[in-house]
């Protein structure tokens, strides 16, 4: 309602129901979608706990088939049994790792509530985690000091973890150096992790975050490919973003960025 010049008064009307009917809309569609996803992730989930049983069966009776009958199977039937159990334990593997992937997506459970937490010291956990590859491939691994970010501790080590154990898995002929820095981009820190390794060709670099994405055959070097999808999934928990700078037999640079201010840290509410 404004005056008029002539000293009356305008009243202007303006139709929001069209806008009010929108709106309710949009957030009934995006509560479905909510819960599709949460009921799919708690699928996924019950279905890669129940298989983990079965095959666990399946390889004790494999291991129990291949000792007890030592001395009646032949050469041929023991290769065929450890194919066996080599197969279940590959899957066994999978399934762990993808019950970690469908976990990280899930709301907070306890211990993954964020708050300001030093980097520093998860980190040491990571690398303390890490010791006897560090030992094995005879790494050096070096940091700058770390600052603390709104996140849950258990999630920060987790990406350490992951990031750290690549660059000691994928190491090239020298010995693996890694150094780990941080810095602040505007409201972000971004964290890298630079490594000596094998390198990335840059046509792969958005493939490797992908579940069950490798670039290698088991056979050469042994996992999942399911670390870096969790690291991604982690760091967009949080708002952030992960990256990688790589060219191919020249190094890895891992980038992760975290927003630096989170008002559910400063609480000490549940991450998200
Ligand atoms: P995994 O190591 O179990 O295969 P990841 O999701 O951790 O799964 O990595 C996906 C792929 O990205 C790896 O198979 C590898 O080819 C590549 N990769 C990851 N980290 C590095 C690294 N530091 N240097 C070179 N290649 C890497």
């Amino acid at each position: 309602m404004y005056p008029a010049k002539d000293g009356g008064l305008s009243v202007f009307y303006q139709e929001i129901t069209g806008r009010k009917q929108v709106e309710a809309a949009m957030r009934k569609t995006n509560e479905a979608l909510r819960r599709a996803n949460a009921d799919l992730e708690q699928f996924a989930y019950s279905a890669s706990h129940d298989l983990r049983e079965p095959l666990r069966m399946v390889r004790l009776y494999c291991e129990l088939l291949s000792r007890r009958y030592k001395e009646a199977l032949d050469a041929s039937a023991q290769e065929m049994i450890s194919f066996c159990v080599d197969g279940v334990r590959r899957m066994d593997c999978l399934l762990n790792d993808l019950l970690e992937y469908i976990r990280v997506s899930m709301p907070a459970g306890p211990g993954e509530s964020a708050e300001f937490i030093s980097l520093d010291s998860c980190l040491a956990v990571a690398l303390a985690n890490l010791r006897a590859k560090i030992q094995e491939t005879g790494a050096t691994v070096t940091h700058e000091p770390l600052p603390k970010l709104p996140m849950a501790a258990v999630h920060a080590q987790q990406l350490f973890q992951n990031l750290i154990g690549n660059s000691l898995k994928y190491r090239g002929a020298a010995a693996p150096s890694v150094h780990v820095s941080a810095r602040e981009d505007g409201d972000l820190c971004v964290i890298s992790v630079r490594d000596n390794g094998i390198g990335i060709a840059p046509a792969h670099h958005d493939q490797v975050f992908g579940v069950f994405k490798r670039l290698h055959p088991a056979s050469e070097y042994s996992g999942s490919g399911v670390g870096l999808a969790i690291c991604k999934k982690i760091v967009e928990r949080y708002g952030g973003s992960i990256w990688v700078d790589s060219q191919e037999g020249m190094g890895s640079t891992f980038s992760f960025s975290v927003p630096l201010h989170d008002e559910r840290a400063r609480s000490g509410s549940a991450g998200p």
